[in-house]
Formats: C-alpha cells, sequence, structure tokens
C-alpha cells in the first residue's frame, strides 16, 4: 500500500540565460510504474530531473506528486513528499563511512528504530554494503558507490526515486548488476524515474520511455515499441 501517488508533468521549461534546455516537457509516472528518459548527451535528461527536483529555475503549468503540488517545493522538502534523487555521479562523501553515508539519507527524518530497520534492510538488499559498513565510501568501487547512492537514497523509504544515469562510469558487467538492482526495487513497488544515455539499460529496466532531442520529447511509447522502432534502433541502440 505504500505507493499510491502519481507524478505529473506539464509544460516544464528550463532556461539558462538564452539556453532553453527543456522545452515543455509533459509526462506522468503512474504509481509502481517505472519510466525512462533516453537521449544524448546534452538533451536535457538532467536539466529535467534537476528542474523536477527543484534544484534549477523552471516553470511547469503542473508538476505534481499526488495531492502535492511540487511547482513551489524547494529541493530539501522533496524527500518529505516522498521523493528521492539519485543525482549524476553519485556524489557519496568519500570521507565518511559507508554507514554514515546511509544514515545520512535518513537525518529528515530523525533516527530511530524505523531508521534502523531500513538500514538493515539495505544491508540485506546489498550485503555488500553490510561488509563494508565502517569502510569510507571513497575506498568503495564505482558499481559499489552507485548502490551506495541508491540505499542512501532508500533510506527516507521514498515513493518515487528520480535516478540519473546509473550506469555512468560503470563495466558492461556492473551496468548489468545495476539493472537487476532497479528491477528489484520496481517489483517492491517503488516508482522510478531513469534517466539514460544507455537505452539498452534504460529499456531493461522501464515499461515506458520518452526520447528527447534538443529538450524536447521527440517519441514516447512502451519499451516494446521504441525497442522495434528503426529509428530508435538506429539512433540508441546502434543497430
Ligand atoms: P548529460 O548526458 O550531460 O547528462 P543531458 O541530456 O542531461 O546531458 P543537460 O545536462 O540537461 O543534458 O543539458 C541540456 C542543455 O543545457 C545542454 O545544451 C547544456 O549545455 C545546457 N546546460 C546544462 N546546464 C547548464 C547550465 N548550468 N548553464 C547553462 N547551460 C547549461
Amino acid at each position: 500500500s505504500r505507493v499510491s501517488a502519481a507524478l505529473q508533468v506539464e509544460d516544464l521549461c528550463v532556461r539558462y540565460g538564452g539556453v532553453q534546455a527543456v522545452r515543455s516537457v509533459s509526462f506522468t509516472v503512474e504509481p509502481g510504474e517505472a519510466v525512462g528518459i533516453i537521449g544524448a548527451n546534452g538533451a536535457g535528461k538532467t536539466s529535467t530531473l534537476r528542474a523536477l527536483m527543484g534544484l534549477v529555475p523552471r516553470t511547469a503549468s503542473t508538476l505534481s506528486f499526488g495531492e502535492s503540488d511540487l511547482r513551489r517545493t524547494p529541493a530539501r522538502n522533496m524527500v518529505r513528499h516522498g521523493i528521492g534523487y539519485v543525482p549524476e555521479g553519485r556524489h557519496v562523501f568519500s570521507g565518511l563511512s559507508v554507514e554514515k553515508n546511509l544514515m545520512l539519507g535518513a537525518y529528515s527524518k530523525g533516527w530511530g528504530r524505523s531508521q534502523k530497520l531500513e538500514l538493515d534492510g539495505i544491508y540485506e538488499q546489498f550485503p555488500v554494503l553490510g561488509e563494508m559498513r565502517q569502510r569510507p565510501a571513497g575506498a568503495l568501487s564505482g558499481g559499489q558507490q552507485q548502490m551506495l547512492a541508491i540505499g542512501r537514497a532508500l533510506m527516507s523509504k521514498p515513493d518515487l526515486i528520480l535516478l540519473d544515469e546509473p550506469s555512468m562510469g560503470l563495466s558492461p558487467k556492473l551496468v548489468d548488476d545495476t539493472l537487476a538492482i532497479l528491477l528489484n526495487l520496481c517489483g517492491a513497488g517503488l516508482s522510478l524515474l531513469l534517466v539514460e544515455q544507455n537505452a539498452e539499460l534504460a529499456f531493461g529496466a522501464t515499461s515506458r520511455c520518452l526520447v528527447v532531442e534538443s529538450g524536447e520529447v521527440v517519441t514516447e511509447g512502451s519499451t516494446k515499441e521504441l525497442r522495434a522502432d528503426p529509428q530508435v534502433r538506429r539512433s540508441y541502440l546502434g543497430i
């Protein structure tokens, strides 16, 4: 029963001075659904996520999650609305222990029994984080840091996770591991919005995708349809 909210985005725009990075993007993420945004470098994927989070100035005619209107919600309050964010490049605190990094993910809710249970749950889901709990996060491999960044976001018990380019810098094997983690999250009823340059990963993890070019949605559809689309295959799968 944890997930009952839909993300609704209508006419989202981001402008950096003279550059319009996101042009009237509209989409929804239904409860428990995994949606992908794919596109080349610079297409506006990261700006879209940062705009949803309130990390860059944006306009939208609708930006809501469940009953909450998020158009004026600052980034630091998103977690209270059930939205978790895993930024591009992971941004773990490399000098702090794995466990401290995870605990920071729960800070807005204080530290108590429920947070301790959540921490145990994360060690169960990612045993390697449990094994390395006292090590500094900087000692982890790229793939382990990605797990840590996802684990940290999970500590706030989000209903929706925004995930920016989890495949970045990971070997193909670790991309497969990441895919398994994402499928696992969705199986648990979490909603997911995944931004990826790696279309193969996005198609594997989601049921529906948007294709963005120059800040605009140029195609969208079920993963199945997009996989079969000759244009998408040429441009994003290299086939
Ligand atoms: P990436 O693969 O790098 O994540 P992306 O698809 O996420 O690419 P964005 O990073 O959102 O694309 O960038 C979209 C456009 O906005 C690009 O033209 C980029 O140069 C521009 N841009 C991004 N951030 C800024 C900024 N802070 N100031 C000015 N222009 C920016």
